[in-house]
């Protein structure tokens, strides 16, 4: 008799029962005070709108300067010309992110060097890291993966010991915490992106966190096509500095809107994602060779864009992960998988002579991705759903003889 789902036996997890939290969210509130910002007019330009969350989101972070732009890829961007990285220096990155964070800095003519990741919070290995310093090398950007935090301590550590510049790309960390300090407010700049997928949301935008007043400037003017924060449109009182590429990179008060509502409920909607997150780490503990992204070493607080679970124990090792796959799947566990190496990815087409590789290339990113399942954060919303991805992880682990059959 089978007992696997994928061989015809009873589901771990009933149709239905594992519940998403609709997402993005909707309020009734928010539609209203949308209705008024379009009828006010103020819609661009630095407006209230614009400003408000601008001083919200770098307050909560513990920054002083929030600059708001249109996506989370063009601050990148944004955040590399502030702070003086021009074309052929090198900026290290991981191996294992979304290519918007190599392409910000093709798109500067800069130069990525992909640094492999570290196994257990996938995310960039400081010690391969420091090695893959050069004479060239400008900034570093740490990436905070789906819900664990790069290491900040030894990052910055590192940056003041061969004067490099850190970015931190926190497009999934919103809400996230270093020793208490909050994400992005680690690095000379933080940079955020609100797309619709991420866990505060507003269709598109993004903002760049920092505390120099130097780059908060220099940001300013870059995203507002060379206006300084205390011009009027059409006013221009004092040029950029001269050499700073300045874009048109602004955002809208309508989203804007929407993040200043939204970022009310994050320190609720982060709690219920850490609950889950708890229920499936203590629950996993005791299943062989399966294991869960480690937080990051001095996260006070994580901000969770996907749960990431690992089948790479010993036990697997005869396995093959689209079998491990199919099975899951079959019991009704959510099982997406992980970006996958940028280098690899579908939408990746630098020519080799475009960006660097390490010597021995980067293993731990392709094994990471090869083993790794995840779920995007909407999943985790509800307790019920920690104790019904257990149940289908274990059950495929308790019957790995019939899997291997
Ligand atoms: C989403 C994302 C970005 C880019 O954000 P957009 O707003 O989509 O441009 C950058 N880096 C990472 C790691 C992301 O996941």
């Amino acid at each position: 008799m089978s007992v696997l789902a994928i061989n015809g036996g009873q589901r771990a997890i009933p149709e239905g029962e594992f519940k998403d939290l609709p997402w993005p969210p909707v309020s009734e509130e928010t539609a209203e005070s949308l209705k008024q910002l379009y009828l006010s007019r103020a819609w661009s330009f630095n407006s209230k709108a614009e400003q408000d969350f601008e001083n919200e989101f770098a307050a909560y972070n513990g920054a002083k300067y929030g600059i708001f732009m249109m996506n989370g890829t063009v601050t990148l961007q944004a955040a590399l010309i502030a702070m003086g990285v021009k074309p052929g220096d090198e900026v290290l990155v991981p191996a294992l992110t979304w290519i918007a964070t190599i392409m910000a800095v093709r798109y500067i003519g800069a130069t990525p060097v992909f640094v492999d990741i570290d196994k257990d919070t996938f995310a960039i290995d400081c010690q391969k890291a420091e090695e893959a310093i050069t004479p060239k090398t400008k900034a570093i950007i740490p990436v905070h993966l789906y819900g664990s935090m790069a290491d900040l301590t030894k990052l910055t550590a590192i940056a003041s010991k061969y004067n490099l510049q850190i970015l931190e790309d926190c497009a999934h960390m919103q809400g996230g915490k270093w020793m208490g300090k909050g994400a992005g407010a680690w690095g000379d700049i933080g940079s955020y992106s609100f797309q619709q997928s991420k866990t505060l949301a507003a269709g598109e935008a993004g903002i760049c966190i920092t505390s120099n007043p130097d780059l908060a400037e220099k940001l300013y003017r870059v995203k507002h096509i060379g206006y300084s924060r205390y011009d009027k449109q059409g006013q221009a009182g004092t040029p950029p500095p001269q050499g700073l590429e300045c874009h048109n990179f602004r955002g809208l008060a309508m989203t804007a809107k929407i993040l200043s509502d939204q970022l009310k409920g994050l320190d609720e909607l982060l709690e219920r994602y850490d609950q889950f997150a708890k229920i499936v780490e203590e629950g996993i503990a005791d299943i062989p060779g399966v294991r869960v992204q480690a937080r990051g070493r001095l996260a006070s607080r994580q901000g969770y864009y996907a749960f990431c679970y690992v089948f790479d124990g010993p036990e697997w090792d005869n396995i093959p992960t689209g079998k491990i796959q199919a099975a899951l799947a079959a019991e009704g566990a959510p099982t997406g998988r992980t970006y996958g190496p940028v280098y690899s990815h579908m939408l990746f087409n630098l020519t080799p002579d475009q960006y660097v590789m390490p010597k021995g290339g980067c293993p731990v990113a392709e094994h990471v991705h090869d083993r790794t399942f995840n779920m995007l954060h909407w999943k985790m919303y509800e307790k019920n759903n920690a104790e019904l991805l257990l149940k289908a992880i274990r059950k495929i682990s308790d019957n790995k003889k019939e899997l291997k059959a």
